[in-house]
């Protein structure tokens, strides 16, 4: 399943993804005060979960049923907001524990949305495009008024891109005439009220947090990241994108990879050139002056900087000891378990959490959410630095509680809470103010 580990994983850890979610919650609210027993149950749990099963023509007149799910686990803040992955191992179990995370990535860097995230178990590889325009058109028809754009709100995730965006697009508009229905759904084209910025944002996001990271001078001699090694696991919308950004700022990009494996280069590879031979061969793999090496030997290459950017549970009990970086940044959601967490806190290794680093994808979507209200349609440079200001903010609330936490100031209860901790602390905090202040219905 998606979130399942490689084979290397230790058979003890417990890898269920909800299991996952409540212990990195229960970590981080360890440390809010005043949390009330059931607010605590309250956001623990999703608001809702649709679960919808529909059968599709398929290209040879054979009909194929499949499954998608669409949970929505919170609203306090505005509409319900998350990608859609498709995935032939993805399980209603993911997309709860991915919907929760959602909600803390848009408390964190302060964006009026709550969570949501949709899964549909399918293999993209083996679909043409018309069968996944007609899946996807089904999919979105059997939610119906689950979605909205001030409802819940899709977005790209694994192996759905701006052409899928377009389909559910077309479709909810079709099922809902007479109105402006392009905030239903962001990361479309440009030329169907896209927004520029949009496709790069996340991956420009793992670079703008890394780089504030790094000017707090926590990593030795390591300020910014010009002349840094850094290993890319996954090289589609996010490693791909980041790969670039981090290449322009002047860090060697020693190893990339995709699901068919991964290339090595102790002197640095240039990431377009990747880009170029994967459009062609469908695999960076084989690419001119590289060394093939598996997945699970990329992620314990000796790097400064490893940024796993495809499934979850990547760095798990059976590898995090063997990591060699000195800095993980969590491009994807969930890379890293919670036991490879406390390993690698235990051997010096900060872990950069996905609700920050990546929180730059969603911040570009509403921004793309706003500009649609409006039909408007912002330049490049505005998204992006618009961008780069939040997710700057959001690592300085991190990082200037993580001193308080350092210095005294806040009780570590013996223990020092990582970065996931403190990001989950803040983002638990604002949406149980939020939750009080709005008042419990009735
Ligand atoms: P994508 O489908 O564009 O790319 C995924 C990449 O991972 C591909 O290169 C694929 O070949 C590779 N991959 C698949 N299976 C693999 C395996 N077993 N080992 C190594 N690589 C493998 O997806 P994406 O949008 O880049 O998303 C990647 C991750 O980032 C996901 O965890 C997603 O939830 C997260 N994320 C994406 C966004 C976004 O805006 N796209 C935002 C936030 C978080």
């Amino acid at each position: 399943m998606v979130n399942k580990p490689t084979e290397m994983a230790s058979t003890e850890e417990n890898l269920d993804p909800i299991a996952i979610s409540e212990e990195q919650f229960n970590r981080a609210s360890y440390y809010v005060k005043g949390l009330k027993r059931g607010l605590v149950e309250f956001l623990k749990k999703p608001k809702r979960v649709n679960i919808v099963n529909f059968p599709v023509e398929m290209d040879d007149d054979s009909v194929q049923s499949f499954q998608g799910f669409r949970v929505q686990h919170n609203r306090v803040f505005g509409p319900s907001k998350g990608g859609i992955r498709y995935h032939p191992d993805v399980t209603m179990e993911d997309v709860i524990s991915l919907a929760k995370l959602m909600t803390w990535k848009c408390a964190l860097v302060n964006i009026p949305f709550g969570g949501a995230k949709g899964g549909l178990v399918c293999d993209t590889k083996k679909l043409s495009e018309k069968e996944l325009r007609r899946i996807t058109r089904r999919y979105t028809s059997e939610l119906f008024d689950e979605l909205g754009p001030q409802q819940d709100i899709p977005a790209p995730d694994l192996y759905t891109n701006e052409q899928t965006m377009a389909w559910i697009f077309d479709t909810y508009d079709i099922l809902h005439p007479g109105f402006n229905n392009r905030p239903v759904v962001t990361g479309k084209p440009i030329e169907m009220g896209g927004s520029f910025g949009r496709y790069e944002a996340t991956g420009n996001g793992c670079l703008f947090a890394t780089q504030r990271f790094l000017s707090k001078a926590l990593i030795p001699d390591h300020q910014d990241v010009a002349g840094m090694r850094v290993a890319i696991q996954g090289f589609g919308d996010v490693g791909a994108v980041a790969a670039n950004a981090f290449h322009r700022q002047g860090a060697k990009i020693i190893a990339v990879s995709d699901s068919k494996g991964g290339i090595y280069s102790e002197t640095g590879l240039n990431p377009e050139e990747a880009e170029r031979f994967k459009a062609e061969q469908g695999t960076v793999v084989g690419m001119a002056d590289t060394m093939t090496i598996t997945n699970e030997e990329l992620l314990e290459l000796e790097c400064d900087i490893l940024l796993p950017a495809a499934l979850g549970n990547q760095i798990h009990a059976g590898n995090a000891t063997n990591i060699k970086a000195s800095l993980v940044v969590e491009g994807a959601n969930n890379p890293t378990t919670p036991l490879a967490d406390r390993i690698l806190q235990g051997r010096g290794i900060h872990v950069l959490p996905d609700i920050l680093v990546n929180a730059g994808g969603v911040t570009v979507s509403y921004y793309e959410w706003v500009q649609n209200q409006v039909n408007e349609q912002w330049d490049y440079d505005t998204t992006t630095e618009k961008m780069r200001a939040k997710i700057h903010a959001a690592m300085d609330t991190v990082f200037n509680r993580w001193q308080a936490f350092m210095v005294g100031e806040e009780s570590t209860h013996d223990h020092m809470p990582d970065f996931r901790t403190i990001a989950l602390v803040i983002a638990i905090e604002r949406v149980a103010h939020a939750t009080l202040l709005r008042g419990i219905w009735p």
